[in-house]
């Protein structure tokens, strides 16, 4: 390898560069956070106030308000005053722990109770004591490497020999994802039948269900569940023409019955009180043996017959022949019918008669939504209590812990469990808790304290191994304790030891954080440490695609310029003066140039790597550097880098080999870290990790389109393994114009904990605000490095299989090269034995992890959760939108596997099966012919709807492929609150606003019957914000919003609204802004205009409407899941 080879690369590095004007850099939002204060800890009591950061995004976010910085080798002094605490000596230097008790020790090591020295209080150090690290990585680059790699210095003009003994990474099998695979047969065995197939029941009536009412909540012990599901009170029909819901009884508020000693059935009393929300379909009268109209009065929404014993009912009819429509409202008339059933709707000699479903008259998400937000939003959420179902994720809440976790941290499907397998097995009713470890809480809530136990480290289970939790038991005068977990008995300890008062409660125990709270961390010691030694704090390594595409697009010298201020921003630990982590730089095409960024040159060297096929880093000193100390070096060569390659031709690039580079750069360093990959193509290069394109559209709706979600070769799967057992996370910034194969080049970031970003046909005046907060926003949050997650439960339930971007060498470590704030594992519980009523069901999430300053700790959550031997306390304590979540993740892991109608039909018919069994065994059985869905579940239909006429699982043309295999893996780690926005989307009438207050306008359901043509709505998913405009919006409007007269002139290029100074203008931006901030992406913006082409894309997220790739509209999907579960009881 020459100079001469890399001519076309630019100039040679280091000459002097014309100077160039970089683009305006947009002004860059926020400050540095001033350190946190510690406050003393006295439990569990309110009034801690936390100088936490406003709302949403930060500049930084790493541990802020931690605590004081604790030095590694912690000792006396580096514990804050005030806080309580087993005072340690300082740790011996040598002498590590035993091997097997080294690495993983975590959830399998011993527990070191070893002699204290002292039992006395002990203090954190003042918030201001600066942190020191244990020592500088930069010495720790081992020795050169052994074979020999002719490299390229451009910047000397010498040509450098270096060595390699980089391994290539271990052939051999690719490893898969652990317990990822569904079990085919169990999941798809269900009986599924197109309900084509057989005559359609009578004609079901919705009635409405009573609101959930909800008590003073903070501390109501037990009477925390929902009340029985009743039938309400069979409503006096709506006067007119189902304009609206009836009026709606106001019972917010109102007492909840007591808990009854027995299964209660909430169909039994019919008198309860009338209300909106139908959750509760029942029959009219049987059609008629003809096929046709019904013989009685037309059903037509309110107007049909009453059914024999109700009085009349909004519903609607059912074709003898099983077809039946909606023909309510202006919905265009599609020809797919309901997917999975190609003759619906289209049998021949029977044709239709109007029918309608009023869809005011079914469960409408919007005023569940509304009613939860009324109810439970006013009173802070007090965790006190076991098995509580906390307030939706859509309503605003504060938290107090009080010993269970934040619903933050910890969803649960259900807070009542069954108590045994059979009763599981019977409801259908997924086992699944949604574990989001490193949650960013509001800043009116207390981040988990940090306990220092010293050189013993946290006090553990003997047996389970399981953490000081408050529900561990203290005996024998307060020497043992009983596990909660597992029931053996341990000794506490020596320098543990406390007093137990007359109720058998510690004297300490408001003092102790794992004794009183649901959350809290411990400082992990060195037996919890790789290698047994100290980790070193974690490095970003940024790595930018220099290929023609990249450069012409103007990605380059963006990518450039932002990182020059953005790496003031990395994450700090509390109060650091500065980022502990260091920075490195590379740039790519089919070669590999890695940059000496050393305080002490002069200029930037660059070093060119082009063997790619056993890649390894050219130079060890130098490569990694403390950013304020090399800032000149790094700002030079930031700005020399757009020039250098401003005239490549090259149009190819390596992919597997970056990432290479990145890992063995941080094995040389010893440390965990980050590489962010700025990529713009399919990686057709000659290098190992190669692509083929093999995008084929033809095998949607095959047995093959499994394939398409599949890496393509196994080879990054084993490249992914590798980054994890070295603590590499790979972000992942795309930026393609045509097929790159985000199934294949997504496994490493995804195995690996990190985050994919996609910017199809990227335009710097389009996309660069979006990129950019995307990128301001992943480098800066809040992560931990190196994480091990564990969950352990009571005796009689164990978790067996996990969701999420993570890696499993075993079937109970979930491993994370990178766990950032934003990123959820769901994970689902079996039983293993009997579970009881008394003792209820325990969860402890253990996260093992390294902070951005490098610091080891353990963040703990535990969550206490009843158990029933009914099923109607199952049903009363069910969380939808979590379920949703679950059923998501499963069904888009199922796509791996299975053809995905079979993934379609095995989510029907699971929640058929629920739906029914809730039926069966706790509803009304008097009420034979109507469809009861249980309060806590009656957005089940709708939500499941949405998830069915997904992109993933029901594609339109319009979809490609790699989007599809994005949207698969960006869901598997969103949390509840992601998922809700994403399958339903929040739809806004802006013109509804009111100019004059902070709140948004009430939101309307997702239909197109719901839009106005004189309005403005704003409609957002997490990933896209749209503004519909009706045609018929007034010109003053339109005026102020987009600053033209006419509807012809709005421009649907626009990506952001114009700044106007009106209040109409500031009001519309300031919801967009705050919309923005919610969300862990920037979204995009998209303006539609009523009957623009682009209606169509807009049209694709109303989800209550029959979609243009077939899915069905709620009203028919509704229908279609009452003829399930009948065909289930019958
Ligand atoms: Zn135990």
């Amino acid at each position: 390898m020459s100079v001469n080879q890399q001519a076309h690369t630019g100039p040679p590095y280091g000459q002097p560069q014309p100077g160039y004007q970089g683009y305006q850099q947009p002004a860059y939002g926020g400050q540095p956070l001033p350190g946190e204060q510690y406050g003393a800890y006295n439990g569990p009591m309110p009034g801690y106030q936390q100088p936490g950061p406003p709302q949403g995004y930060f500049p930084s976010l790493g541990f802020p308000s931690k605590g004081s910085p604790v030095s590694i080798n912690s000792d006396t002094s580096s514990l804050p005053p005030n806080f309580i605490g087993s005072l340690r000596a300082p740790p011996t230097t040598g002498a590590p722990p035993p091997a097997s008790g080294a690495y993983n020790q975590f959830g399998h090591g011993d527990v070191q109770n070893g002699i204290p020295t002292s039992a006395a209080p002990v203090q954190r150090p003042p918030a201001s004591q600066p942190f020191l690290p244990r020592s500088a990585p930069s010495q720790q680059y081992g020795p050169p490497p052994a074979s020999v790699q002719q490299l390229t210095n451009h910047m000397a003009g010498m040509t450098i020999v270096s060595t390699t003994a980089s391994a290539p990474p271990p052939a051999g099998l690719g490893y898969g994802p652990p317990t990822s695979a569904p079990p085919v047969s169990e999941t798809f065995s269900a009986p599924y039948t197109p309900y084509t197939a057989s005559p359609g029941p009578p004609p079901t009536t919705v009635f409405q269900g009573p609101p959930l009412a909800q008590p003073p909540f903070p501390a109501q012990p037990m009477s925390m569940q929902r009340p029985p599901t009743q039938v309400p009170g069979f409503a006096p029909p709506p006067p007119s023409t189902g304009l609206g819901p009836s009026p709606y009884p106001p019972p917010a508020g109102a007492p909840r019955p007591p808990p009854m000693p027995g299964p209660p059935l909430p169909g039994q009393s019919l008198a309860g009180p009338s209300a909106s929300q139908p959750n509760h379909v029942s029959s009219p009268p049987p059609p008629s043996p003809m096929a046709g109209p019904h013989p009685g009065p037309p059903m037509g929404g309110l107007h049909g017959p009453p059914p024999p014993t109700h009085p009349p009912q909004p519903g609607y009819q059912i074709q003898q022949n099983g077809s039946f429509e909606q023909v309510r409202g202006p919905q265009p008339n599609y020809p797919g019918a309901y997917p999975g059933a190609p003759n619906y709707g289209s049998q021949p000699g029977a044709p239709p008669p109007p029918k309608r479903l009023d869809p005011d008259s079914i469960p409408s998400p919007i005023q569940v939504i509304e009613d939860d937000r009324n109810n439970r939003g006013s009173e802070p959420f007090v965790t006190g209590v076991r098995g509580q179902v906390p307030p939706l994720v859509t309503t605003n809440f504060l938290v107090k812990d009080q010993g269970n976790a934040s619903p933050r941290y910890i969803r649960c499907t259900s807070y009542n469990i069954p108590c045994t397998s059979d009763m599981a097995k019977q409801s259908q009713v997924p086992l699944a808790a949604v574990i989001k470890p490193l949650a960013t809480l509001p800043p009116e809530e207390n981040l988990p304290y940090l306990v220092d136990h010293g050189e013993s480290g946290p006090v553990r289970c003997n047996r389970c191994k399981a953490y000081m939790c408050p529900f561990m038991q203290f005996i024998e005068g307060g020497r043992r304790f009983q596990c909660c977990f597992c029931s053996c008995v341990t000794e506490v300890p020596p320098q543990y030891f406390q007093h137990l008062d007359h109720t058998g409660k510690r004297v300490d125990f408001y003092d102790r954080p794992e004794l009183s709270l649901g959350s809290y961390e411990f400082l992990a010691t060195v037996d919890y440490c790789k290698n047994n030694k100290f980790p070193s704090p974690p490095a970003f390594i940024f790595m930018i695609d220099v290929s023609y595409n990249a450069v012409k697009s103007g990605l380059v010298r963006l990518i450039c310029e932002e990182l020059k201020s953005l790496l003031d921003y990395l994450p700090r630990e509390g109060n650091m003066e500065e980022s502990a982590i260091r920075v490195g730089f590379v740039t790519y095409n089919k070669v590999l140039h890695f940059y000496n960024v050393k305080s002490s040159l002069a200029q930037p060297q660059m070093m060119v790597v082009s063997d790619v096929a056993d890649m390894f880093v050219p130079l060890l000193d130098g490569f990694l550097v403390n950013v304020n100390e090399s800032r000149t070096v790094i700002t030079s060569l930031l700005d020399q880098i757009p020039e250098m390659f401003a005239d490549t031709r090259e149009t190819e690039t390596v992919f597997a080999p970056v990432i290479q580079a990145g890992l063995e750069a941080l094995k040389a360093a010893e440390c965990a870290g980050k590489l962010f990959i700025f990529h713009t193509s399919l990686p057709i290069a000659e290098a190992p990790g190669k692509l083929k394109n093999r995008d084929d559209k033809k095998l949607i709706n095959t047995d093959k389109e499994k394939t398409l979600f599949q890496p393509q070769t196994s080879f990054y799967n084993n490249l992914a393994k590798d980054c994890v057992a070295q603590g590499c996370c790979v972000d992942l910034f795309l930026f393609p114009n045509q097929y790159l194969d985000v199934a294949t080049l997504g496994v490493v970031p995804y195995q690996t904990g990190g985050s994919i970003y996609k910017y199809a046909y990227f335009q710097l005046e389009t996309d660069q605000d979006r990129f950019l907060n995307d990128l301001r926003r992943d480098v800066q949050k809040e992560v931990g490095f190196d994480a091990v997650m564990r969950v352990r439960t009571s005796t009689g339930i164990r978790a067996t299989d996990f969701f999420g971007a993570f890696y499993m060498s075993n079937t109970t470590d979930v491993e994370m090269a990178g766990l950032d704030c934003d990123k959820t594992i769901t994970v689902e519980f079996k039983h293993d034995d009997k579970l009881s009523e008394d003792s209820g069901a325990l969860l402890q999430c253990a996260l093992l992890y390294t902070s951005c300053a490098g610091q080891r700790r353990l963040r703990i959550h535990n969550l206490s959760l009843n158990c029933c031997t009914q099923l109607a306390d199952l049903y009363r304590n069910c969380e939808t939108d979590t379920l949703i979540n679950y059923l998501a993740k499963y069904a888009y892991r199922g796509v791996l596997s299975s053809p995905v109608k079979a993934v379609r039909d095995a989510l029907i018919s699971q929640c058929a099966q629920i739906l029914a069994c809730y039926r069966k065994n706790c509803a009304s059985p008097s009420s034979a012919g109507q469809l009861i869905l249980p309060e806590c579940m009656k957005l089940l239909p709708v939500y499941l709807n949405c998830v069915l006429k997904s992109d993933v699982l029901q594609p339109g043309p319009e979809v490609t492929t790699d989007d599809r295999a994005y949207i698969r893996q960006l869901v598997t780690s969103m949390d509840v609150a992601e998922t809700n926005v994403f399958f339903y989307p929040r739809l806004l009438p802006l013109t509804k606003a009111d100019v004059d207050s902070d709140s948004l306008p009430a939101a309307i359901r997702n239909s197109e019957e719901r839009l106005c043509k004189g309005d403005i709505y704003l409609l957002e998913n997490g990933l896209n914000i749209f503004v519909w405009v009706g045609v018929n919006v007034q010109q003053g409007l339109l005026q102020n919003l987009f600053g033209v007269s006419s509807f012809n002139q709005i421009s649907n290029a626009l990506n952001a609204l114009p700044v106007l100074e009106n209040p109409f203008s500031r009001k519309v931006r300031s919801i967009v802004d705050m919309l923005q901030v919610q969300r862990s992406r920037y979204m995009k913006l998209i303006i539609v205009k009523q009957e623009d082409k682009l209606e169509m894309l807009f049209k694709h997220f109303l989800v209550e409407d029959k979609s243009l790739n077939g899915g069905a509209s709620y009203v028919d999907f509704l229908c279609h899941m009452h003829k399930e579960i009948r065909q289930l009881l019958s």
